[in-house]
């Protein structure tokens, strides 16, 4: 392996933890960017010669390389396979059913790469030039392991444009079918593969849509950015009265809807189509009112400088949201924006109760399932806040 050598004292924040190098980290007289190729494997070495460990390079991304192990041992077959089974030791021992997140990259050692896995279906997005050099391993790997039917390549998420990688969508293994199925706090649901946003499911959630089940019983319950359910679906489950779902998606509701009738909650069911800012005033102008909301809005804070814009954008759909709740509701917020603070979520809670003259009660927290495992050293392992609140 070439070495890649880091200017003076930058070794300290990879010993401290961390896993990636910033291209303003490198030696570049010494270990010039360019002279190494995308998602090649390379020795880390810090400026007083000391050894760092192994990373993959990437010279064409601003995050330019990630350490893959602090020894030198490359990511080879057999480092994968180590890898993928502590990866599904953990979820094996954590649910009774193959319906998982098996791989969150870099809180599983294994930076870049994505792995959800539907029973016998598996869905990966490999984000990163180091892991797209390494596929057919990955896929061999992820066959050893869990000899699944199908493996679909999601390779379509923004950050390959970053890493300057084609987006593309493949079924690489198998027939990966468009509808999976999957049982989720005992719940059974159906996910779409290859036509769903992301992966096709949100895993992450399934805590917090647990979280509903003492509140939601024989109440009227509001799904706003539904996607294909997830909450209204289990909160009917939970026994709710009705089930109301918000998404901007026609195709995320009638998949909404199909699922409510599968698992016969189709006479609960209704969905509305549309942007949620508009149909939440729209529903208040109809003055209607519901006594459980769930707010769960695609990330309004991409990058750091959307951050004053995204946090208006919060604030005016918990807002919205809250005009709609009964007295003595139960709101579920949550954001999955890394850059929202947690406490700036409690703080938006709390304006917009004031400004609706209630008191509001928070009754418990939550963030990402533990198929998300949080990386100590890594904040953008940890995106998920959910608070459920009780607003008078
Ligand atoms: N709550 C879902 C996941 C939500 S993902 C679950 O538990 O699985 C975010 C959803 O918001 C997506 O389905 C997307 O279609 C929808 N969306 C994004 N912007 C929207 C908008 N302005 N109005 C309504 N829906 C929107």
């Amino acid at each position: 392996m070439k070495k890649l050598i880091l200017k003076r004292r930058e070794e300290k924040r990879l010993q401290n933890g961390h896993l990636w190098i910033f291209s303003n980290e490198v030696n570049s007289e010494k270990s010039p960017l360019k002279s190494f190729h995308p998602g090649e494997q390379v020795e880390v070495e810090a400026s007083n010669g000391e050894q760092v460990g192994t990373a993959y390079v990437n010279p064409h991304s601003l995050i330019c390389a990630r350490l893959i192990s602090r020894t030198l041992q490359r990511l080879d077959y057999s480092l994968l396979l180590d890898r993928f089974k502590l990866a599904l030791n953990l979820r094996q021992q954590l649910f009774s059913q193959p319906y998982y997140r098996m791989v969150y990259g870099e809180s599983d050692l294994l930076p870049g790469l994505i792995v959800d896995r539907f029973g016998q279906h598996l869905c990966v997005q490999i984000n990163t030039a180091g892991m797209d050099a390494i596929t057919e391993l990955i896929i061999d790997g992820l066959k050893t392991v869990l000899q699944p039917d199908s493996i679909l390549l999601k390779n379509d998420s923004p950050m390959r444009s970053l890493e300057g990688l084609a987006r593309t969508i493949q079924s690489i293994h198998g027939e990966s079918p468009d509808m999976v199925e999957l049982v989720e706090n005992g719940v059974r649901f159906m996910a779409p593969l290859q036509t769903g946003q992301k992966t096709g499911w949100f895993y992450d959630q399934r805590p917090n849509r647990y979280m509903l089940k003492d509140y939601v019983k024989e109440k009227r319950v509001l799904d706003v950015f539904s996607y294909v359910g997830g909450f209204a679906i289990q909160a009917a489950a939970f026994g709710a009265r009705e089930i109301w779902a918000v998404d901007g998606s026609r195709a995320a509701l009638e998949l909404a809807e199909m699922i409510s009738a599968l698992i016969c909650f189709d006479h609960l069911f209704t969905g509305e189509e549309g942007d949620a800012f508009h149909v939440l005033k729209a529903l208040h102008e109809e003055e209607e009112k519901f006594e459980v909301i769930v707010v769960d809005p695609p990330a309004f804070i991409k990058r750091k400088k959307d951050h004053k814009e995204g946090l208006r954008a919060y604030q005016r759909i918990n807002e919205l949201a809250m005009r709609l709740l009964h007295p003595q509701g139960t709101l579920l917020t949550c954001s999955c924006s890394m850059h929202l603070k947690r406490s700036e979520l409690v703080e938006i809670l709390g304006k917009c109760a004031t400004r609706q003259n209630r008191h509001v009660q928070i009754l418990a927290e939550g963030s990402q399932g533990p198929d998300h495992p949080i990386h100590p050293s890594i904040p953008e392992t940890r995106y998920l806040k959910a608070f459920l609140a009780r607003i008078m």
